[in-house]
């Protein structure tokens, strides 16, 4: 019965009173988006541009970019498609990109902070997203990667602005632009939590060493205490806060960023229809309850343990 049930969700994704959370993909090339676009999503969260760039011995042309972001928002008809700029840095070597060697990559000169010590990178590649976006119908947003500040928002928002492209947001993946997310909204169009990162530097555990993992649990209470924060300053702008990390096709994780109020789910393809299905069945209130009881867990096993259990008391 839970198969049928599984297959019978579709449409946009809504909880069960019908609140609604857009279903969106990650993808990272053309060819992802070619193979997304049938899909019964309700566009792209998260378009890693970088997975463009990596191995090149070159920076691909205004032109050759041009023709890529065309294909990929040709593949989404009128659906919205969010495009984050690149985010290289020492962890992702880029030959045509390079800022010397670094002792801690995490930290260092990565994401929109590479954008502004080469402009003429982070230019191209909007130049192209502006010449792209001119023949589409799809609705495009830009948003930077490794945002901490305001002042970087601004910075990012103006160059969007300029190459005719309507739409800036940042991701939200540093702590600092988390808790003062009401001041960093106000100068952007939305946000989106890149949790992958979020609970790297809110836990200081390295996301590529394995043996931290139980530390970048997203479930862990802190890391869900920065996220609510975050939601709350987007809220108090009326501003939409995404989430485009890992956790959101975690279908009882979803539920509880639901309950914290974001407003899209960007995830693996494959996850999709579970999640769409998890949200189905439960109405805002009730997710609302399930991100109380998460946050108020002492430890990330009990939250989630705790959450499994009001959503189903036999487990
Ligand atoms: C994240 O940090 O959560 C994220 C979505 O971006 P990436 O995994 O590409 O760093
Ligand atoms: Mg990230």
């Amino acid at each position: 019965a839970r198969r049928t049930a599984l297959q019978a969700a579709s449409g946009p994704g809504r909880t069960k009173d019908g609140h609604p959370v857009a279903l969106l993909v990650n993808i990272g090339t053309a060819q992802d988006a070619i193979s997304a676009g049938p899909m019964d999503v309700e566009g792209v969260g998260l378009f890693r541009t970088e997975v463009l760039f990596l191995g090149k011995q070159s920076a691909p042309t205004v032109e050759e970019q041009t023709q890529i972001y065309r294909s990929v928002f040709a593949a989404f008809g009128t659906r919205r498609v969010v495009v984050r700029t690149l985010d290289a840095g020492a962890d992702k070597p880029l030959a045509f990109a390079d800022l010397g060697e670094e002792e801690n990559p995490a930290l260092g000169r990565r994401g929109l902070r590479m954008g502004q010590a080469i402009p003429d990178l982070l230019d191209h590649q909007l130049e192209a997203l502006g010449a792209a976006a001119q023949g589409t119908s799809a609705e495009v947003k830009v948003m930077a990667p490794m945002v901490a500040t305001v002042d970087e928002a601004q910075w990012f928002a103006e160059r969007v602005r300029a190459h005719g492209l309507p739409s800036a947001g940042v991701m939200i993946e540093i702590p600092a632009a988390a808790l003062r997310s009401r001041d960093v909204l106000d100068v952007v169009d939305f946000g989106s939590l890149g949790t992958n990162d979020l609970a790297q530097y809110t836990m200081a555990a390295d996301r590529m060493q394995g043996a931290l993992s139980d530390l970048l649990d997203p479930w862990q209470p802190a890391v869900l205490d920065v996220i609510d924060a975050a939601c709350v300053g987007a809220r108090a702008h009326g501003k939409p806060m995404g989430v485009c990390g890992e956790s959101g096709g975690d279908p009882l994780m979803a539920l509880v960023l639901a309950g914290l109020g974001v407003t899209s789910l960007s995830m693996a393809p494959g996850k999709v229809d579970l999640v769409r299905y998890a949200l189905s069945l439960h109405d805002l209130a009730t997710c609302e309850r399930l991100a109380a009881v998460a946050r108020a867990a002492r430890t990330a096993g009990d939250g989630r343990a705790a959450v499994l259990r009001e959503v189903d008391p036999a487990l």
